[in-house]
């Protein structure tokens, strides 16, 4: 293999826990701790994204020895110690205190093409942050990881990727919907890799133990090396260091609205510092439009990550990220100034993205109205989220009333049952929405062929055709759990176009099949991974 250029910035910056055995402790006044993978004699790589050629791996080198060995943790790259961070979180709104990383073992840092990126294993065995788990993950969740976060760098959402999909060759014991039914699963391994893996609760785990010193580096390397733009220093650099998260935030939720994502455990340890989506647990795609679903069953009974609430949990997680950077600023309203902004941000973001994902460019008085009654139309009868959007670009503001509802129909589901009301107030808002469009078609200098051109081209880009659907995903897990993964390939494949109409992926773009509606895995999962 290829010398890769190694430069371990996290570790060379923070303090290291000095204990260098693996069990299971409380950590003090340390960033990380030492810990090995667990040997995996008999693992085999089952996927491996575009990432890897993007980072500068050949073909050769993808398919020997050495990238299975080094990406499943079997042997370590020379002259480099593999480790866990410690952090710490609020897990569905408590304070969990310390978490860390249990299940993921950080191998090192590489610059490549002046970008710098963290590689991780997850899933490769236990480390001091392991508490009463086994360090261990199945092939069901680490297909949905693997899949998921290529799936959204694609669609331009701030991730963390995937570059390889493995298996252990091991069993590992899982209670799948914590009912008593355990059963071994194939074990597997991912490789993720992002700039960093930094969460909120690295700083709150530093704030929380008092570890003013700790807190000041965590927070200096991260501006230093991430927020390279701040050119301040103290309270001021520090200030500007919590905004610029809190916009990262918002872009990132934003965009997460816009696509129908629920990430269903945003727990402050599942925030990342640089607003990437991080974590791909028990999430989920809207098929149905609902502002109140979430696919954790574990969160099933108050819906604290609901889709309609994600807004507003990064700004609960804020807060708690506002009060570990207390210390080093002790300016509250200094602080709140920023979340409040956050608030002011959200409501313009809001109405951007809505009028570019319903393709309307000028702004009117009338907009959030037209808005408000969209969301509540679209609450009345199971409406597939995806296909409403990407088929309202087919309507124009002279398209017939009557042909305008024959084509949104196609994202209803249950047709023979929409009941006459409902129809009528679907009605009611097409007819404000063709005027609205001959509004915006009045305000462009361009003519009306030229006009709806450049309209239907830039609400592609914005609704997308094809998500990871969660029927998908579990189809593609059901294949791999047989050993064929052709399926995997294909939705690879489509997922790396997901604006693009692709022919030989048009039965992806449907509408969620009956059968799926409610199986563990398609519109149920837990936490248990
Ligand atoms: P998550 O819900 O995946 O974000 O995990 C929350 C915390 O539990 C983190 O500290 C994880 O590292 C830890 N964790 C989750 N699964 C395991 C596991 N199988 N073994 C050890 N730690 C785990
Ligand atoms: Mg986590």
């Amino acid at each position: 293999m290829h010398k890769l250029h190694i430069d371990n910035s996290f570790t060379n910056a923070l303090p290291k826990d000095p204990i260098k055995e693996n069990f299971t402790r409380p950590v003090t006044d340390a960033a990380y701790s030492l810990a090995t993978p667990v040997p995996f004699k008999k693992a085999s790589l089952i996927h491996i994204s575009k990432l890897a050629k993007e980072l500068g791996f050949s073909e050769e080198e993808i398919n020997g020895e050495e990238f299975l060995q080094l990406f499943t943790g079997q042997h370590l790259y020379p002259k480099t110690e593999s480790y866990a961070m410690a952090y710490a979180g609020h897990q569905f709104g408590n304070w969990a205190g310390q978490l860390g990383d249990g299940r993921a073992i950080n191998l090192f840092e590489i610059v490549h093409k002046e970008q710098r990126w963290a590689f991780q294993l997850k899933g490769a065995g236990p480390t001091p942050y392991s508490r009463r788990g086994d360090g261990l993950a199945v092939l069901r969740s680490s297909i949905r990881e693997h899949l998921c976060s290529e799936a959204m760098h694609h669609l331009g959402i701030p991730t963390t990727r995937s570059l390889s999909l493995a298996l252990s060759g091991e069993e590992v014991l899982r209670d799948m919907m914590y009912d008593g039914n355990t059963a071994y699963e194939k074990g597997a391994v991912v490789c993720r890799v992002a700039p960093s893996f930094i969460r909120f609760g690295n700083f709150e785990l530093a704030a929380a133990q008092g570890e003013n010193n700790l807190l000041k580096k965590l927070t200096d390397y991260t501006i230093s090396t991430f927020f390279t733009d701040i050119k301040s220093s103290g309270k001021e650099a520090y200030l500007e260091f919590f905004k610029q998260v809190t916009d990262r935030t918002l872009e990132m939720i934003m965009h997460w609205q816009r696509v129908g994502f629920v990430h269903g455990v945003m727990n402050t340890d599942n925030m990342s510092i640089l607003g990437l989506t991080i974590d791909y647990g028990p999430y989920g795609w809207l098929e149905p439009y609902d502002h109140g679903w979430t696919p954790n069953t574990t969160d099933r009974q108050h819906k604290r990550y609901r889709y309609g609430a994600q807004p507003e949990i990064g700004l609960w997680n804020l807060l708690q990220l506002a009060n570990a950077l207390f210390p080093l600023i002790e300016d509250s309203t200094a602080l709140q100034e920023i979340l409040d902004n956050y608030k002011t941000n959200y409501q313009v973001q809001y109405l951007e993205t809505m009028m570019n994902k319903l393709g309307i460019y000028h702004t009117h008085k009338d907009d959030r109205d037209l808005m408000q009654n969209l969301e509540e139309s679209l609450h009345l009868h199971e409406t597939d989220m995806t296909i409403f959007y990407r088929e309202l670009c087919k309507i124009n503001s002279k398209t017939d009333i009557i042909e305008a509802f024959k084509i949104i129909s196609i994202a209803f589901y249950n047709f023979p049952k929409l009941v006459e009301q409902h129809k009528k107030t679907w009605m009611e808002w097409l007819e404000s929405y063709r005027i609205r469009l001959q509004f915006d078609l009045e305000q462009s200098p361009l003519d009306r062929y030229a006009f709806a051109k450049a309209r239907t081209q830039k609400m592609n880009n914005i609704n997308p055709r094809y998500v990871l659907r969660n029927y998908i995903s579990q189809l593609v897990i059901d294949e791999a759990d047989k050993g064929n993964y052709e399926l995997l390939h294909d939705v690879y494949k489509m997922l790396q176009h997901p604006y693009t109409e692709q022919p030989e992926f048009e039965k992806w773009y449907a509408l969620r099949p009956d059968w799926a509606r409610s199986k563990v895995g398609c519109s149920m999962l837990s936490c248990s991974s």
